[in-house]
């Protein structure tokens, strides 16, 4: 007999009918002889339509009286399914977040939840009731009961907060499409259910991964190895399965809130080559990293910026005793750059054995912005100077002077509150198994990017930018520094580059040129007109050839590449809006991943 949760999504009690094929459903799982909480959402578009009649009333509802309304949706369908079961002979009864003690902060549309009481919970279940619970709200934890609202899509973090609560056994999302795919199936038919992504795969590849299931419900079971499952609610189909490796021992007390960082590490055995002033047309990337490949030389990181005029640079890392080769390579496609049409200024190739990357990461850091910009300010309070920045969604990485790694790793860890003891079994606790390099690919195309020329090179600059943009809320997704050094009046500059969501961009320009007033930065420039795209894979760590066989598809299509990042299990290139689909079906082809199998979405 297990403890299982459950949750369904508004299409699947979007109406009757479906309410009762639920009911039918959990009632089968209980009598097999499992204890079961179910969470639900409100009916259909029952959300939605609640947001257009405030709309209609007020131009900006208050927060609080917003929580208020929407919470009511998911009121209704727990009374409908709990007299749905009831009918069926199934003992049941419906709660709301509060009733339970769901308790959240005190923030009204986008509360985060603290702990979940499950005393009340254990009595229905130990009587042999199906507990039905609202989803998507709290209580907040104040003496006044002020009933709080998870943000949008919320259900899946209910869920998922109430089985690490319960310590069950399992949890099961059940919703209108069959799983997780390997990419979106409305631009690329071809695309194909996974059996099975690791949460951390699932948390890089948020933009696809989303609309399926709540990057915060990723969060909470990562963060306590709960073993969660996607799946249709029209079929019997398995779904995805989304593992996780062994959590660290972690208090359910401040759920979502303690720890956004629970990672901090060092990697001192890195070495730099970069080729400056290269090109910029299709294929220079994927003609380097082919090379490269060629020889299995396994590369780290790999970057990108912002281009100058018509040339580029392109900077990588790789493990010390592989610089040689490396460097070998890069001079030897150097020359066939210089004389190609497009080149106008000499190419050239630096390499550096004195660098070290120093890395935080944490699925807490989604959505949550200023974590990258608390890093930053830490090395420069320190005096230590950053020469490249790489960041994805879970992850921040940043190139440094070797000798000062120790000093970075030690006031890292102390700002985050990370006990580096336990670090090292971390990074031994990888996941189980095989896992592919590449696993799902996903096209960002509500991201704009924001480019800033001619930063002074010194500690503090990205700590003051980024800083700024959290302060405003804005959330920052990839960051990117270039490696080219420019100088102007004597002082060494660098362009930083990053990108943020579309709805941001004008506001983030303008606090940027404000800012620039004070720190004395270039140009500051937008551009909407840009995409996202990524490869996510557990499996490409120590497997070379991938970055290349990313540039290569985009080179093939005739496809230039505007910025290159990547972190452990994702490399992402910002590429014009206008060839991102294009872009998308062919990598998602060159990596193998489309199918035949027609999966139907939509019930
Ligand atoms: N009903 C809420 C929404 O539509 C929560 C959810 O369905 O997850 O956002
Ligand atoms: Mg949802």
């Amino acid at each position: 007999m297990a403890l299982v949760v459950q949750k369904y999504g508004g299409t699947s009690v979007g109406s009757v009918e479906r309410i009762q094929a639920v009911a039918n459903r959990i009632r089968k799982t209980a009598q097999q002889g499992n204890s079961l909480v179910v969470v639900v959402s409100a009916m259909g578009k029952t959300t939605d339509t609640l947001v257009k009649l405030a709309n209609e009333i007020a131009s900006n509802p208050s927060r609080r009286e917003m929580d208020m309304l929407l919470s009511t949706g998911e009121q209704v369908t727990i009374a409908l399914l709990s007299m749905a079961l009831q009918e069926l002979g199934q003992p049941a009864i419906s709660l709301t977040g509060a009733q339970v003690g769901i308790v959240t902060e005190a923030e009204h549309s986008r509360a985060r939840i603290l702990q979940v009481c499950t005393d009340r919970l254990e009595r229905h279940l130990n009587k042999g009731e199906v507990v039905v619970v609202a989803g998507f709200q709290g209580v907040s934890s104040t003496e006044d009961f002020e009933i709080t609202t998870l943000g949008r899509g919320g259900s899946d973090t209910s869920a998922v907060a109430l089985a690490a609560s319960l310590k069950a056994d399992r949890c099961e999302i059940y919703t209108d499409v069959p799983g997780i795919l390997t990419t979106d199936p409305r631009l690329v038919p071809s695309a194909q259910l996974m059996s099975e992504i690791t949460a951390d795969e699932m948390l890089e590849l948020a933009s696809l991964g989303a609309k399926v299931l709540h990057p915060r419900a990723v969060e909470i079971a990562r963060n306590y190895g709960m073993p969660l499952v996607v799946l249709s609610s029209w079929s019997d189909c398995p779904g995805t399965k989304v593992v996780s490796r062994l959590p660290q021992p972690r208090s359910l007390q401040g759920m979502e809130i303690a720890k956004a960082v629970d990672g901090v590490e060092i990697d001192r055995d890195q070495a730099k080559v970069a080729l400056l002033r290269i090109p910029d047309f299709p294929g220079v990337a994927a003609n380097l990293f082919g090379e490269i490949s060629n020889q299995s030389i396994d590369v780290d990181l790999i970057i990108q910026s912002i281009h100058d005029g018509n040339s580029n640079d392109i900077a990588f890392t790789v493990v010390n005793k592989l610089l040689k080769q490396a460097e070998a390579v890069a001079e030897a496609i150097s020359p066939s750059l210089r004389s190609s049409p497009q080149a106008t200024a000499e190419a050239e190739v630096i390499v550096d054995r004195q660098i070290a990357k120093v890395a935080i990461s944490g699925a807490g850091m989604i959505g949550r912005p200023g974590i990258a910009a608390k890093m930053f300010k830490v090395l420069a309070d320190a005096e230590i100077n950053i020469q490249m920045i790489s960041t994805s969604e879970v992850k921040v990485s940043c190139v440094i002077n070797e000798s000062e790694c120790d000093r970075a790793l030690h006031l890292l860890s102390q700002t985050f509150d990370i006990d580096l003891s336990s670090q090292k079994e971390i990074i031994a606790n990888q996941y189980d198994g095989e896992h592919p390099p590449v696993r799902g690919v996903a096209l960002d195309n509500d991201q704009a990017r924001i480019a800033i020329r001619h930063v002074p090179d010194k500690p503090g600059m990205a700590a003051s930018i980024f800083s700024l943009l959290a302060q405003k809320n804005i959330s920052v997704d990839a960051i990117i520094q270039s490696q080219r050094c420019h100088v102007i009046d004597r002082v060494p500059t660098r362009d930083i580059a990053f990108t943020v969501a579309q709805t941001d961009a004008d506001f983030a320009c303008k606090i940027i040129a404000e800012l620039n007033e004070k720190i004395g930065c270039g140009d500051v420039s937008g551009d909407k007109a840009i995409a996202k795209l990524s490869v996510v894979g557990a499996g490409m760590i120590g497997h070379p050839g991938v970055a290349a066989q990313f540039f290569a598809a985009l080179a093939q299509e005739q496809i230039n590449i505007q910025m290159i990042t990547t972190s452990e299990i994702k490399i992402s290139c910002v590429i014009d809006q206008t060839e991102g689909v294009k872009a998308l079906k062919a990598v998602h082809e060159a990596f193998g991943l489309g199918g035949t199998n027609q999966v139907t979405v939509g019930g």
